[in-house]
C-alpha cells in the first residue's frame, strides 16, 4: 500500500496509457490523474456520454489531450481487440499502461439462485474480456520502454466470500492470470503486471454492494490515487507479480 506516495508532477510525462471503464468511479478518477500527471490517457468504456465528460475534464485541467475509446465488454469480440490494437498502434505505435479497471458486480445472492447468463456476463466484463484485450495490446506493450500492466482485484479475490458469487470468482481468476502472465513476462523486464486491491471506496459499485452503508466512512477514488500512480509510474519499474492494496485496511 503507497497511499503516503507522493508522485512527482510530471511523473507519467510521455506516457500512453489506457484505462478501462474510464467514465465513472475509481476509473474516472484514475484517468483524470493520470492526466494531471502528464499522460496521454485513452478512454475506454461502454457509456459514451461519461468518457466525454472526462475527456473535458482533462482539457479543462489542462492535461495531454485525452483519446476516446468506445467499448463494452458484453459482447466485444476478438476482431473488435485486434482493432483496438491496430488504432493504437497507427496513433500512438506504443501503450506504456493498461489500467483494468472496468468491473461488474452481477449479484450479491445464494448460490443456488445465481443466475447463469449473469454469471457469464460478469465472467466476460471482469476477466475474459480483459485477458483477450491484454493479449491484442501485449505487442504494443512490448514497443514501451517501462509499461504497466494493473489489474484490478478486490478482498473477495483473496478469499471467497457467501454470497459474492461470480464477481468473488472472477477476481481469484484475475489473481490467477496475473501470477501466470507475471511468470510468463519474467524476462522481458519491460513490461510488469500486478493486481491491485482498491479497498472499500465511495462509488456507484459500493453503493449497490453495501447499501445500509454510510458512504461518508468511505475514501475517495481520489484518496486512494497514490498507489495507482506509484504502480503505474517508473517509481514500481521492477515490481511484478504482486498483489498490492491502495488503501490500509479500515479498522
Ligand atoms: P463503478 O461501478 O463505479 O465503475 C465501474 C466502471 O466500469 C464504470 O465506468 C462502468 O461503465 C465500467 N463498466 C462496467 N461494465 C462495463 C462493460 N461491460 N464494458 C465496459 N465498461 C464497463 O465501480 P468502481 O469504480 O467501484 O470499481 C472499479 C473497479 O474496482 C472494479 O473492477 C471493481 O470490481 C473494483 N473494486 C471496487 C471496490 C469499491 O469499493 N468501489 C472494492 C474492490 C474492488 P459505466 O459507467 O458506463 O457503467
Amino acid at each position: 500500500c503507497k497511499i503516503d506516495y507522493q508522485p512527482a508532477p510530471n511523473l507519467l510525462e510521455n506516457r500512453i496509457v489506457l484505462v478501462t471503464g474510464a467514465g465513472d468511479g475509481i476509473g474516472r478518477a484514475a484517468a483524470l490523474s493520470y492526466a494531471q500527471h502528464g499522460a496521454t490517457v485513452i478512454l475506454l468504456g461502454r457509456t459514451i456520454a461519461k468518457l466525454e465528460r472526462v475527456y473535458d475534464e482533462i482539457e479543462a485541467a489542462g492535461g495531454p489531450q485525452p483519446a476516446i475509446f468506445p467499448l463494452n465488454f458484453e459482447g466485444a469480440t476478438l476482431k473488435d481487440f485486434h482493432d483496438m490494437a491496430e488504432t493504437l498502434d497507427k496513433e500512438f505505435g506504443r501503450l506504456d499502461g493498461l489500467l483494468h479497471n472496468a468491473g461488474l458486480l452481477g449479484r450479491i445472492t445464494p448460490f443456488e439462485q445465481y443466475n447463469p447468463e449473469l454469471w457469464q456476463q460478469v465472467m466476460q466484463v471482469n476477466i475474459n474480456g480483459p485477458i483477450w484485450m491484454t493479449q491484442a495490446l501485449l505487442p504494443l506493450m512490448q514497443q514501451s520502454e517501462d509499461a504497466s500492466i494493473i489489474f484490478t482485484s478486490s478482498s473477495v479475490g483473496r478469499k471467497g466470500r457467501a454470497y459474492w458469487g461470480a464477481y468473488s470468482v472472477s477476481k481469484f481468476a484475475t489473481e490467477g492470470f496475473v501470477d501466470v502472465l507475471a511468470d510468463e513476462l519474467n524476462n522481458q523486464s519491460n513490461i510488469r503486471v500486478n493486481s491491485l486491491n482498491p479497498g472499500a471506496t465511495r462509488t456507484q459499485m459500493r453503493r449497490t454492494a453495501f447499501p445500509g452503508e454510510d458512504p461518508f466512512t468511505l475514501r475517495t477514488p481520489e484518496d486512494i490515487m497514490p498507489t495507482y500512480l506509484w504502480l503505474m509510474g517508473p517509481d514500481s519499474t521492477g515490481t511484478s507479480g504482486q498483489k498490492l492494496d491502495a488503501q490500509p485496511p479500515r479498522v
